[in-house]
């Protein structure tokens, strides 16, 4: 199925054309349609389903670059994913004008984490206990957010991320999208689900 019977933007069907994604991946097909509906969603996919630009798509949807403030956050279970997830970001949101994409994890030094929040980003990518960290100083503000993504939430589970999870949506204001995206579905992805998501629509490839 192609991309063009989405309600996306001309500029951002162009981009996805140059990108060479020319027709959807199959969790796309399933999930696209309901979350740029606004739905929630529980979505189980693998690593290489194009679960990124899934989401990747569905918060840029939303996404308004005139207002200097994070409306977006994707938690992740490492660097190395959050690193990736960021890349895709930054392809997908060049059909849109300056969108600021800002990676935040572990083992990076904080200042210029904090100085690149000044500086201001629309969306933020990190691991969830450097996340809290940022909402603890004060350098991290969630009251524009209006998307969550949880990717690969089986793992940060395995990681024993759960708490820092809980405590970072927590600062998320209740009015939201959420998406859960994940690999299996063990019980603690079930208690996640029915914590912080509002009636999702489950969907698997
Ligand atoms: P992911 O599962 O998100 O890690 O994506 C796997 C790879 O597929 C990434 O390199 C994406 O850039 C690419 N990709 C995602 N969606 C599509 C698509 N519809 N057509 C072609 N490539 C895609």
């Amino acid at each position: 199925q192609s991309f063009a019977r989405l309600p996306l933007s001309e500029a951002m069907q162009a981009n996805l054309s140059q990108l060479g994604y020319t027709r959807m991946t199959p969790i796309q097909a399933a999930a696209l349609p309901l979350a740029l509906q606004g739905h929630d969603l529980i979505a189980q996919a693998q690593t290489g389903s194009g679960k990124t630009a899934t989401f990747a798509l569905a918060l840029l949807h939303r996404l308004d670059a005139a207002r200097q403030q994070v409306q977006a956050l994707v938690l992740c279970p490492t660097r190395e994913l959050a690193d990736q997830v960021t890349q895709e970001l930054r392809r997908l949101a060049r059909a849109a004008d300056n969108i600021k994409v800002l990676t935040l994890t572990g083992g990076s030094p904080m200042k210029p984490q904090v100085e690149s929040l000044a500086y201001g980003a629309h969306i933020v990518v990190g691991t969830p206990g450097r996340l809290l960290d940022h909402l603890d100083r004060g350098t991290l503000v969630l009251d524009a957010l209006n998307t969550l993504v949880l990717d690969e939430a089986d793992r940060m589970l395995d990681m024993g991320f759960v708490d820092d999870i809980a405590a970072v949506v927590k600062r998320a204001p209740k009015n939201r999208q959420t998406l859960l995206f994940s690999a299996t579905y063990p019980e603690g992805i079930a208690n996640l689900s029915r914590q912080f998501l509002r009636e999702p629509r489950e969907v698997k490839v």
